[in-house]
């Protein structure tokens, strides 16, 4: 039997543990007399990665993350969830216009739009759940506010669940992210229902007739491809005269466009969009040539705005401790990610480099071993794109066009998908493996797919990129019959001396 006392005991244990609960942690606050070792402000694929590994390293760490979830932009409204709509638009799109030819015949496919963006939402909050367990496994302390400098040592932390608190740390980590770029000049302005950002595009809840993407990077055409397949006749409209964004190489992108075109998706390229009016349940959209011309109007039912995105730092009163931003909005940092101010270091999409989740998880690592040690690294050559429509692109290293421009003497291998056993087997043969690799040392210093799991291949580049493996190297490694990891082995042999089946 319990003792009144012990009756006691517990109800004020069951109290604190409330407490300590609402702010996602069993172990309390760090005070100024015991503070925390590193505090990271943002729990995105930089910021929890960085504090699950500051916690390994033994370091007592907490992560503040305002949206009521972990994961940030990549598992509530990026990565994750335009993957999902990729996947199942895929099937859909597959079941209607490829099973046939398979030898499959289904009738009646017809889109259950409701289900397939509930199954969205179940990726997402299985993901985002999943990173609360890794935080109490690896002692994480999970605070749930938006936070905001006070010192260069302390935060302000506005609790979701109500109230202030004060939080104190020896050192900070800045992982804040980006958000939507807005329409330069505000002449066009979200309204998340017929004017979307990316995060409106993944919840639409009905297939647009006609959608115009502004914007023919690689979000532009991944939700462009979803809701083509879906049914909406798409557009995208961009202003430059080339598809795929930043890093892409040309022939690459050229061949991009044209399989997206087969696809039913139609482009206007070198095209300024000036501004958009809503009139009748439409939205008029005026473009003209990018260089000046003619005016022409677009109409569409959805317009879907991505042009870009811009780094976050909205309310964390940089001011007070003196963080400084360079010209573009982005938090300054060194190459051990220290920002102006001595103890804050900063990753991820608010600072430099590409806005990648990947590469915000590698700056998070590198950023706590420098605090812990003073030695971290990240290969940003060996950073890997991808474009996850159907078939994808993938990159890692340089284009063709930077090596010209930097005037590196280098060999091509190329090997079409049309050539692998398997891609032909699957009746998925589009694209080719496009190796570079320097002409004096034989180095991988490219990689270049586009074709069915480029995704997934890349990785074989990135490690020879990483590696600083020859084009020898790959040909002369035995990649497993029949796959179409075949093609990459094939391009490095075309590198090298030949390839055998083309
Ligand atoms: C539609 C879409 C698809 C994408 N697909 C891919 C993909 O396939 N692969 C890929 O690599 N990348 C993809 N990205 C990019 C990827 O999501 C970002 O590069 C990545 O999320 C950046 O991670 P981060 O940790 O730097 O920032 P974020 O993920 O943006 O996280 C920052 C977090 O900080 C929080 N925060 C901000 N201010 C405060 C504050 N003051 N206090 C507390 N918390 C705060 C925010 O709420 C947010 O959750 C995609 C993005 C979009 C929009």
């Amino acid at each position: 039997m319990l003792t009144v006392q012990r009756i006691a005991q517990k109800s004020a244990g069951r109290r604190l543990r409330q407490q300590a609960l609402q702010l996602g942690s069993w172990r309390g606050l760090a005070t100024a007399s015991e503070p925390y070792d590193v505090v990271v402000i943002g729990g995105g694929p930089g910021g929890y990665v960085a504090a699950i590994k500051a916690a390994q390293l033994g370091l007592k760490t907490a992560c503040v993350e305002k949206r009521g979830s972990l994961g940030g932009t990549c598992l509530n409204v990026g990565c994750i969830p335009s993957k999902a709509m990729l996947n199942n638009s895929h099937l859909y799109h597959q079941a209607q216009h490829d099973f046939k030819r398979r030898g499959i015949d289904v009738s009646g496919v017809s889109l259950n739009l409701e289900t397939m963006l509930g199954a969205k939402d179940t990726a997402v909050a299985g993901l985002t759940k999943g990173i609360e367990f890794l935080f109490k496994q690896n002692k994480v302390d999970y605070i749930k506010g938006a936070a905001s400098f006070t010192s260069p040592t302390s935060i302000s932390v506005d609790l979701l669940d109500g109230g202030k608190t004060e939080v104190q740390t020896k050192n900070f980590v800045i992982a804040t992210g980006s958000e939507v770029t807005p329409f330069p000049g505000g002449a066009i302005e979200i309204d998340e229902k017929q004017i979307v950002s990316s995060t409106g595009a993944l919840e639409l809840q009905k297939v647009p007739e006609k959608l115009v993407v502004i914007g023919g990077g690689i979000i532009g055409l991944e939700m462009g491809s979803v809701w083509s397949r879906l049914g909406s006749e798409v557009t995208v409209v961009e202003f430059l005269g080339g598809i795929g964004g930043a890093g892409i190489d040309e022939e690459v992108a050229k061949g991009f466009q044209r399989l997206l075109t087969k696809q039913g998706i139609k482009f206007k390229l070198n095209t300024k969009v000036l501004s958009a009016e809503k009139k009748d349940g439409k939205v008029f959209l005026k473009a003209e040539a990018a260089k000046g011309g003619k005016e022409e109007t677009l109409e569409a039912d959805v317009v879907l705005v991505a042009i870009g995105r811009r780094p976050y730092v909205q309310g964390l009163n940089l001011e007070a401790v003196g963080v400084e931003l360079d010209n573009k909005g982005r938090i300054v940092i060194d190459d051990q990610f220290n920002t102006s101010v001595k103890n804050i270091k900063c990753i991820g999409d608010v600072t430099f480099g590409p806005m990648l989740a990947h590469k915000a998880e590698e700056e998070g690592i590198a950023a706590v071993e420098f605090l812990k040690s003073g030695h971290g690294h990240v290969n940003y050559n060996a950073i890997p794109s991808v474009v996850y429509t159907h078939p994808e692109v993938a990159w890692v290293g340089k284009t063709e066009q930077e090596l010209k421009a930097a005037g590196v003497q280098y060999n091509i291998g190329k090997f079409n998908f049309s050539a692998n056993s398997r891609a032909k087997t699957n009746m998925d043969a589009d694209g080719f493996v496009k190796i570079l690799a320097e002409k004096e040392t034989d180095r991988i210093v490219g990689v270049h797919i586009i074709g069915p799991n480029a995704g997934e291949m890349i990785s074989e580049g990135v490690l020879a990129v990483e590696y600083g493996a020859s084009s020898e190297d790959i040909a002369r490694t035995s990649h497993a019959h029949p796959t179409l990891s075949e093609a990459f082995k094939e391009a490095a042999m075309a590198a090298h001396s030949k390839p055998i089946h083309m």
